[in-house]
């Protein structure tokens, strides 16, 4: 259970605030909310609990908008126990934020582990658990040519009964579906309405089918250069003249973003580079697109439900398929955020935008969570000079 909620006073920070760096922080947190910011000689500090920050920083928690599980639990096993699981190991690695991810599967999969990310939800309150504002429906409406590592058997195109079903519940907060797929169209039309941010991935997309779903209220696409067309792929599909693909439509519509694995095994320090620089923090997130296989040894696992998913090998720092190809990472977003520091030109301000800030704005949360502000909730983390994880603070609790 959260104790309740004192007042908490961090001292001895480096703040990441959404503009700049503030050194010699001093972050008084009331009612779980961020009260104050200002500097140690500034301060006006009236008592509660001190935590010192040793020089470290103090920066938002992150949100994740694209992820499948963790701590031996994938979110479409469908039990409430595999949701908390899973949301308890991305809590340790900083994530205060989830959006649970379903994969290709049954209908009656899917809306299992809807079900248990909705009662889990309404407790996570109560709990030790990040925020859960609501579900990536994700699976199953993939190109069967881009299925990746998700089970084939579980992909199917979108119909009208199938979807509404799940939109009914209200829970969908980010809805993907592939552009080409018959039916796509009216899935968006139909997402739209509920509010959703609309994302087009584990596609073979063309420029004009791109144009369809944009006018049709898509707006992002899921893990850059992953399962999605490319200028090859679509000469593939329909010869000369060569056709811009996903990529292209990312590129140049500044009203569209997207997101990277930056695990450092999906994409090499220059292609993250290149999207960062390209398409700039406001426009690129950082998820982990985790698998169940966080915080586990190596070994096989199941990508997905685990009685119908597909197989894959954990090798420890990441998952790969059968076939030989990627499947998906086995790391929270604190390595994702030493790696865009490692391997980029990106600020820590540039840095935390993109694991925080410009996923909350996408799904419209930008107004409570996402950045150092204050009367936003105290969901922050203190992080060393290497960005190691020190504590995590949740809705105004110290976690753990
Ligand atoms: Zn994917
Ligand atoms: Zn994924």
């Amino acid at each position: 259970m959260k104790n309740s909620h004192e007042t908490l006073v961090i001292h001895n920070a480096i703040a990441v605030l959404k503009d700049r760096l503030l050194p010699d922080a001093f972050i008084r947190i009331e009612n779980g909310r961020i009260a104050e910011i200002s500097t140690e000689i500034e301060n006006s500090w009236q008592g509660g609990r001190k935590i010192d920050a040793e020089q470290g920083f103090v920066a938002p928690g992150f949100v994740d908008i694209h992820v499948h599980g963790g701590g031996g639990r994938d979110f479409m096993d469908g039990t409430e126990e595999a949701v908390r699981v899973a949301c308890q190991s991305h809590l340790r690695h900083g994530t205060t934020t989830i959006f649970p991810t379903t994969t290709t599967g049954l209908a009656n999969e899917i809306h299992a582990m809807i079900r248990a990310t909705a009662s889990v939800a309404m407790s996570s309150v109560d709990e030790l658990l990040p925020r859960i504002p609501g579900v990536h429906l994700y699976g199953p409406y993939f190109a069967p040519d881009k299925v990746g590592c998700h089970s084939a058997e579980g992909r199917r195109n979108p119909t009208p009964e199938e979807y509404h079903s799940y939109f009914q519940t209200g829970l969908i907060r980010i809805a993907t579906c592939a552009a080409e797929l018959p039916g796509s169209e009216e899935f968006y039309r139909v997402a739209r309405k509920h509010g959703s941010l609309i994302t087009c991935g584990h596609s073979n997309a063309s420029w004009h089918e791109m144009q369809m779903a944009f006018d049709a209220g898509m707006r992002h696409v899921d893990h850059f250069w992953c399962a999605m067309s490319n200028v090859a792929s679509l000469r593939a599909r329909f010869g000369a003249p060569m056709q811009a693909s996903m990529e292209q439509f990312v590129l140049m519509n500044s009203q569209m973003s997207t997101e990277v694995i930056a695990d450092a095994e999906h994409l090499s320090p220059e292609l993250l580079e290149f999207a960062f620089r390209m398409i700039g923090p406001s426009r690129l997130c950082l998820v982990t697109d985790c698998s169940r296989a966080l915080d586990m040894p190596a070994g096989p696992y199941k990508f997905g439900n685990i009685h119908t998913g597909s197989e894959f090998q954990s090798s420890g720092s990441v998952g790969l398929a059968p076939s030989g190809g990627l499947a998906s990472s086995v790391r929270g977003m604190d390595h994702m955020v030493r790696v865009m520091r490692k391997s980029t030109s990106a600020t820590l301000c540039d840095i935390f935008q993109m694991a925080s800030l410009t996923p909350a704005r996408l799904t419209g949360l930008e107004d409570r969570i996402g950045s150092l502000e204050v009367g936003k909730c105290a969901d922050l983390l203190i992080l060393d000079q290497n960005l190691k994880l020190k504590n995590v603070i949740l809705d105004g609790c110290l976690v753990g």
